[in-house]
């Protein structure tokens, strides 16, 4: 089965060809890592998982090579603000170093929890400003940069197709000159490659240069990185859409003008935005939610995961946590009817051809540009299907799992979902009760309204509160 992904460059979604037979280089940006990762973002890296699982389904040998953004990150997408690293290290009175190991720790350990597979390459930006530098001078020898006011600028004037993966208007870019505020630019849309005489005085990651003492811009990083790992020219480029316009239109620009290839990637991949009330989930915002807090309030990460494949990766998706009890609810229901399967049987050995027509169109919607939602739809389909054998179902649907990354295979004995699910809602209904002691009533219902929807009924009696299934 082929396997059809939609390319942002191309806007049309495209049979994958790729460059070399049976093997995949598949670039993703990492995080930035100056604070928790929130659920949006990891909205985007279940996308990339649930991309490499696909390819790997399809028979290709997947290098999947994922940075990790510690320096050159500014708050504004035009060079203008301060590093986000050194703005969070000042904020905590802590060292950019440990900042970023911090928040890169705790970015693996969301990762895990939500059973992400691990890219084959995890790489630091600052360690690879050597890789940058030679970038850089290579575009400088070709005459594709400016210096002015200290830093190294790329001149998108040098190049005739800039801006063409998120089809800007010259025009508007003009229209942008107004506004523009880094008068040593020459061009609104020109961007800096290298850092010296800057504004952050204080910066304190810095290295020697060709240029003097300083440090890259943002977006030369993943340029200098994917190139080391997967070449001058590869398959895969992903990300979450707000990375179009600006900052993988510059890779672009600069990777296509230093390595004199086109296109460098062959295909663009992003995954579209989770939302809350007030819109794009994010963080400058300060209103976002971190995988922890999910765990605090007595979600499994892996609901969150579920949740995620409810929504195509192009499609925005809005959290709320009615959506995620219907999530649960739903994975619940999935891993007691697998603890019920392996009570009874072994996965078939062979599958039928009614079970293989199921797995088959699992896949087909799968290969067909992720259609994860409609994939689920088949697999419950089959599970509610009485003319199937439950070692057929099992078999199936752990198969299904090495792409859906549910832990499915990791579920046992039907008793312990059981004392799982009834342990959860213990602990939910002593919450009710001390809710009810501080008189917050609101929350209380909230509860009893959760219990409700995880198939429990709240029962006052004398002896105190107690819970009966639906
Ligand atoms: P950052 O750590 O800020 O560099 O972002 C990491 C990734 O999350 C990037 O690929 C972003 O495009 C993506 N991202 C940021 N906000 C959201 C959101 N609300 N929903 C989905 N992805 C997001
Ligand atoms: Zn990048």
């Amino acid at each position: 089965m082929t396997v059809r992904l939609y390319n942002t460059m191309s806007r049309t979604v495209e049979d994958f060809k790729p460059i070399r037979e049976g093997e995949v280089g598949m670039y993703c940006c990492g995080p930035t890592v100056y604070n928790y990762a929130h659920i949006g973002n990891l909205r985007t890296y279940v996308f990339e998982d649930l991309l490499h699982r696909t390819l790997v389904k399809a028979g290709y040998h997947v290098k999947h090579v994922m940075n990790i953004t510690d320096v050159g990150h500014l708050t504004g997408d035009g060079d203008d603000g301060e590093d986000k690293l050194a703005k969070s290290a000042r904020e905590n009175g802590r060292s950019v170093w440990d900042i970023a190991a911090f928040y890169t720790d705790a970015f693996f350990r969301d990762e895990e929890a939500l059973d992400i597979i691990r890219p084959d390459i995890v790489c630091r930006a600052t360690d690879h400003i050597q890789a940058m530098i030679d970038i850089i001078r290579r575009l400088e020898e070709k005459g594709h940069t400016y210096i002015s006011g200290g830093n190294v600028y790329f001149s998108i004037d040098t190049i005739d197709d800039y801006g063409k993966l998120a089809r800007l208007n010259l025009d508007d870019l003009k229209e942008g000159a107004r506004i523009e505020v880094d008068s040593n630019k020459r061009n609104p849309k020109d961007f800096v490659l290298w850092f010296t005489n800057s504004k952050f005085k204080d910066q304190v990651m810095v290295w020697p240069s060709p240029w003097g003492t300083g440090y890259p811009g943002w977006h030369i990083e993943c340029s200098a990185m994917s190139s080391e790992y997967l070449g001058d020219h590869f398959d895969i480029h992903c990300g979450g859409i707000d990375a179009i316009p600006v900052h993988h239109t510059n890779e672009i620009a600069q990777s296509e003008a230093a390595f004199g290839v086109k296109p460098w990637v062959d295909y663009w991949c992003h995954g579209e935005f989770l939302l809350n009330d007030k819109g794009k989930m994010s963080k400058s915002s300060g209103e976002f939610l971190t995988l922890s807090v999910l765990v605090d309030k007595g979600y499994d990460p892996l609901d969150y995961r579920y949740f995620c494949l409810t929504g195509h990766y192009r499609s925005q998706l809005k959290f709320s946590f009615e959506s995620l009890d219907q999530a649960r609810s739903a994975r619940q229901t999935l891993v007691r009817k697998i603890a019920q399967y392996r009570k009874e049987c072994t996965p078939a050995a062979v599958l039928d051809g009614k079970t293989r027509g199921y797995l088959d169109s699992f896949y087909e919607a799968m290969f067909n540009d992720l259609k994860a939602p409609q994939a689920l739809g088949v697999l419950w389909s089959m599970l509610r299907d009485p003319s199937l054998a439950d070692d057929q179902k099992l078999a199936a649907v752990l198969d299904m799992d090495s792409i859906l990354g549910l832990s499915l295979d990791r579920v046992e004995a039907v008793q312990d979902e059981v004392a799982v699910a009834d342990s959860e809602a213990l602990e939910l209904l002593a919450r009710r009760s001390e809710a009810k002691k501080a008189k917050d009533w609101a929350q209380a219902d909230e509860i009893r309204d959760r219990l409700s929807r995880m198939g429990y009924k709240v029962v006052d009696t004398p002896s105190g509160p107690q819970l009966e299934r639906l």
